[in-house]
């Protein structure tokens, strides 16, 4: 390889850009990280598919589809809105 195609400040763009992306996606990884930690401790103290606000049995299907939530379908719909 020659030249490079891009400019000095295109490759700095670009460097920032995906240094964006790998920080973003570093923490989507820790925050998923801490849930399925969170997720194995409730399975450990044997309240996994409880709901943590109130404390209802979350839907199989729901944990099938969200294996991490602590959160039945009515709490999480309400937290997000
Ligand atoms: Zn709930």
């Amino acid at each position: 390889m020659e030249a490079s195609v891009l400019s000095e400040t295109n490759r700095t763009q670009i460097r920032e850009q995906l240094l964006a992306r790998q920080r973003e996606l570093s923490e989507v990884a820790q925050a998923e990280s801490r849930a399925v930690a969170a997720a194995l401790h409730r399975l450990d103290e044997g309240h996994y598919g409880v709901c943590e606000t109130c404390g209802a049995k979350i839907d199989a299907k729901r944990l099938a589809a969200v294996p991490c939530t602590d959160q039945c379908q009515s709490c999480a719909a309400q937290a997000n809105s």
